[in-house]
């Protein structure tokens, strides 16, 4: 099918967003390169830099939530209208700037998902040649256990695999039409995340929010010929807010908080290792099963898929340290 695009092989796209600092930081840690690639961190404003990175992309403090979505989700919505699968994810600190980035619904600074959404149904309607279906799911992954956002109720949902990949049995898939009805679901799933966490008495930043547009493509057949059945194309777009990666303090994680802190570890080291065997011809083993996180996004996470990592750090010198480990996190994607 030579007109397929083949990702195999392909790294993931690496883009580093800085926030300003805010009220109670101070400002002064990081440098942006001339060339909006290289980033180079301070411990403090008088000593010399700490590390210098190069990444794809580095977006400044200044940057709009459209430039975030120009350097890393308009090449993978094209991708996902023509039938591949294409991921979103948010790695940082707490407060770094993940939730923002992803999935603002300030008028003013509209995030990520209602954009990729946005753009979704604009080409849609834009095709006069094939016909469109768009369902919505919102879920999270907390503690290895996967509840639907959608329905709450429903909080340990099974990853499986048939003949058409890896889907999560069971979950709430809402039909849309445009881009209000994705932000009235965003909202309503964030209710939920809020309400289950409070009876906890947990943090939502524990947990991973994945927000799963799945587009299905038929050609439009003259309706003598609908019945003899259609090629259907599919494709999936994730959106994936991750939890927090700084390391919690070993002191204050007991109990339930200890639990939390493997778990998130586990999924994140190895998300950490899926991402950096993809593109590497010599491994052998990508362990997509050692955890929930790379099991759902095993087919995002391989070859035949795009995939935008953001990196959200704080322009701040109180968390030079989990910055620090989160641009290296984003720089082991890099290499390869
Ligand atoms: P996270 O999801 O990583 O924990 P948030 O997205 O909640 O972090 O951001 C923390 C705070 O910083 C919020 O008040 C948010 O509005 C603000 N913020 C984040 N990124 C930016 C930015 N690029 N510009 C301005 N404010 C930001
Ligand atoms: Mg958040």
């Amino acid at each position: 099918v030579g007109s397929t695009t083949d990702h195999s092989g392909e790294r993931v796209k690496v883009v580093v967003r800085v926030r300003p600092p805010n009220s109670n930081e101070t400002g002064g840690a990081i440098t942006v390169a001339p060339d909006n690639k290289g980033i180079v961190l301070y411990r403090d404003q008088s000593t010399i830099p700490q590390s210098g990175f190069e990444f794809d992309k580095v977006l400044r403090e200044d940057a709009s939530q459209a430039d975030v979505f120009q350097a890393a989700v308009q090449p993978i919505v094209e991708d996902v209208l023509n039938g591949y699968n294409g991921t979103i994810m948010a790695y940082g600190q707490t407060g770094a700037g993940k939730t923002y980035t992803l999935s603002s619904i300030a008028p003013d600074a509209i995030g990520m998902m209602p954009r990729a959404a946005s753009a979704i149904f604009s080409e849609i309607a834009g095709d006069q040649n094939n016909a469109y279906t768009v369902v919505m799911s919102y879920i999270q992954i907390y503690m290895e256990l996967l509840q639907d956002l959608l329905q709450p109720q429903n909080n340990d949902l099974q990853i499986r695999e048939g003949e058409d990949g890896v889907f999560v049995a069971g979950v709430h898939e809402v039909e849309v039409k445009n881009m209000e009805e994705c932000l009235h679901l965003l909202q309503v799933g964030d209710r939920n995340r809020v309400f289950a966490f409070t009876a906890l008495n947990a943090h939502s930043s524990r947990s991973h929010a994945i927000v799963m547009l799945t587009i299905m493509k038929r050609r439009n057949a003259a309706p003598q010929n609908r019945a003899l059945g259609q090629k259907v194309k599919v494709g999936k777009l994730f959106l994936v807010d991750l939890a927090g990666s700084e390391r919690l303090k070993k002191s204050r994680s007991v109990g339930l908080r200890a639990h939390e802190a493997v778990s998130i570890n586990l999924s994140l080291t190895t998300l950490g290792m899926c991402i950096n065997a993809r593109a590497d011809p010599n491994s052998t083993h990508i362990p997509f099963r050692d955890s929930k996180l790379t099991r759902l996004l095993q087919e995002s996470l391989g070859g035949n898929a795009k995939t935008s990592l953001v990196i959200a750090v704080a322009n701040a010198l109180q968390h030079v340290d989990e910055t620090l480990q989160s641009l290296q996190f984003g720089s082991r994607a890099m290499r390869v």
